[in-house]
């Protein structure tokens, strides 16, 4: 798998700390804390791999890394009780899939 030298999800290191502490690793994703917390708990849920596309992995990838956005997703509902955890999946600023889950 060729790894973006300008992905922080990628490379991690300085390029992730600039915005967030990697506090999981998971079977094929990383849990990311983010720094800015004017949501309680926002975290980052970034594919192993540098793939732009959800369509692009195979069936079992896409659930085994849906299963571990959901698992994150209950320790959010545990720890913080939110109303509501909203997800989003941007690639405006680089194309590495990941989720923001912000409760
Ligand atoms: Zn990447």
């Amino acid at each position: 798998m060729k790894k973006d030298p300008n992905c922080a999800y990628s490379q991690k290191g300085n390029l992730l700390n600039a915005f967030g502490y990697e506090v999981g690793e998971l079977k094929v994703s990383t849990v990311i804390l983010f720094c800015e917390q004017s949501h309680r708990g926002i975290v980052i849920v970034a594919y192993k791999d540098h793939i732009s596309e959800m369509v692009d992995i195979s069936d079992a990838e896409r659930d085994l890394y849906f299963k571990e956005v959901n698992q994150v997703a209950e320790s959010l509902h545990k720890l913080y009780q939110p109303d509501k955890v909203n997800y989003g999946a941007y690639g405006d600023d680089g194309s590495h899939l990941h989720f923001h889950l912000v409760p």
